[in-house]
C-alpha cells in the first residue's frame, strides 16, 4: 500500500477512531469483479474503501479522512463506506463526491 494511506490509517489509530476496510489493493481481476474502473487506484495500492466503526455520519468521517491525509486524490461517499484515493503519479485533484 503506499505511505500516503497506511499513514492515514496510523492516523485514525492514534485518535482512537475505529474502522473497517472493505477493500484495499486489487488484481485486475478482483478489480473487474467488483466493477472497478480499468484506472483504479485500488490496481496500484493508492486507495482504500473504508468504513468507520460503528457506523457513524460517512461524510463527517469523508472530512475526517480529508483533514488527516489533505494530499487525497478522490474521496467518494457511497451509501455505505467511503473511497479514499492517493494520487497515482500526477498531481492529488483533492475532489470530495458523493454517490448514494
Ligand atoms: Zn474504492
Amino acid at each position: 500500500m503506499d505511505n500516503r494511506i497506511t499513514d492515514l490509517l496510523a492516523s485514525l489509530c492514534n485518535c482512537n477512531k475505529h474502522y473497517t476496510i472493505t477493500s484495499a489493493k486489487r488484481d485486475p481481476e478482483t478489480n473487474a469483479k467488483c466493477g472497478g474502473v480499468n484506472t483504479s487506484a485500488h490496481l496500484y495500492g493508492c486507495a482504500i474503501d473504508i468504513a468507520p466503526y460503528p457506523v457513524t455520519n460517512l461524510s463527517d468521517f469523508a472530512n475526517l479522512l480529508a483533514e488527516l491525509q489533505p494530499d487525497y486524490d478522490q474521496i467518494i461517499i457511497y451509501r455505505t463506506f467511503v473511497h479514499f484515493g492517493v494520487s497515482v503519479g500526477n498531481r492529488p485533484s483533492r475532489k470530495m463526491l458523493i454517490r448514494k
